[in-house]
């Protein structure tokens, strides 16, 4: 079940399973959108029944990826690899880093074809923006794919996003995955990620949620501790105020530490310092 078909990069061809729940039409019903089919519905209602929090949690995660995005353009990287993009929905990278910067590139990839073919569809005249259809577990071949690679100069300061994907990729080493996009890239490149962690949620609320994500395309969902998160930051130096629950980093308004708790999840920006 954990084992995926080889998946062509760059393809949108993939087979459209509607019957099995997929996290990435989960994600985009939970953001409103409507690109999603009953089966998604259904066990993105039974999440939300076994964790009610879940609804905060996708806005809180979404609101942290317009921030992070937006600094790192006002920082002056003007390219971005987008690893489990998702569905194309509000405030999608590319128009966060375009307003910044007009001539940011984005390269979406993800492994759900509807997100890349939805993305392709929004993306037609788009000559900055590509969607691949990749494993990102897979970083050569992400790396190697057209989309990526005859998009963005990795000799130039790249941002990564990371963002709620590796708490839900069945890889046995996320620090080591991380570490091979890092050594792709050149001084001045950036880290965004963010990452699922117990901070308020039951242990019966994260036993019903994975009981859920198993009936899913991405059948694992680990919380990882923020020692863990902080080690997939190695070589960076995080910006301020550091690895923090999502809702915390830099927020537009002051935030409260009960409404930060219920980020379950960490997130930082880090940068790729300059090597002397
Ligand atoms: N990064 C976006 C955000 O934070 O708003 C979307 C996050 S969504 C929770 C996770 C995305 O990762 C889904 O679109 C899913 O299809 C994608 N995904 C899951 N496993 C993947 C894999 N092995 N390779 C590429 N994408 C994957």
């Amino acid at each position: 079940e954990h084992d995926r078909e080889p998946v062509e990069p760059d393809s949108d061809s993939g087979e459209i399973d509607e019957n099995t729940p997929n996290i990435a039409r989960m994600y985009d019903y939970f953001l409103g959108g409507s690109t999603n089919f009953a089966a998604d519905r259904q066990a993105a209602d039974r999440l939300l029944r076994v964790f009610p929090g879940n609804l905060e949690w996708t806005h809180i995660n979404r609101a942290f990826l317009g921030r992070a995005v937006r600094l790192c353009a006002e920082a002056g990287i003007d390219q971005f690899l987008d690893l489990g993009s998702g569905i194309p929905t509000k405030g999608n990278v590319h128009e966060i880093a375009q307003q910044v910067n007009p001539r940011a590139r984005v390269a979406y990839v993800d492994i759900e074809p509807i997100a890349v073919r939805h993305a392709h569809q929004l993306l037609a005249d788009h000559r900055l923006v590509t969607a691949t259809r990749a494993d990102v577990r897979d970083p050569a071949a992400v790396l190697a794919a057209p989309g990526v690679s005859e998009l963005l100069d990795f000799r130039r300061p790249v941002a990564v996003l990371a963002v709620a994907i590796l708490d839900i990729l069945d890889t046995p080493d996320p620090v080591g995955l991380v570490a091979a996009y890092r050594d792709a890239c050149s001084p001045g490149s950036a880290l965004v990620l963010s990452h699922s962690a117990v901070l308020d949620i039951t242990t019966e609320e994260v036993e019903g949620a994975q009981e859920v994500f198993e009936t899913t395309t991405t059948p694992t969902l680990t919380t990882r501790s923020h020692a863990e998160i902080l080690e997939m930051f190695d070589g960076y130096e995080l910006l301020e105020p550091g690895l923090v629950p999502s809702a915390a980093w830099r927020p537009e308004e002051p935030v409260s530490e009960d409404y930060a708790a219920r980020s379950n999840a960490y997130a930082a920006v880090g940068m790729l310092p300059a090597d002397d």
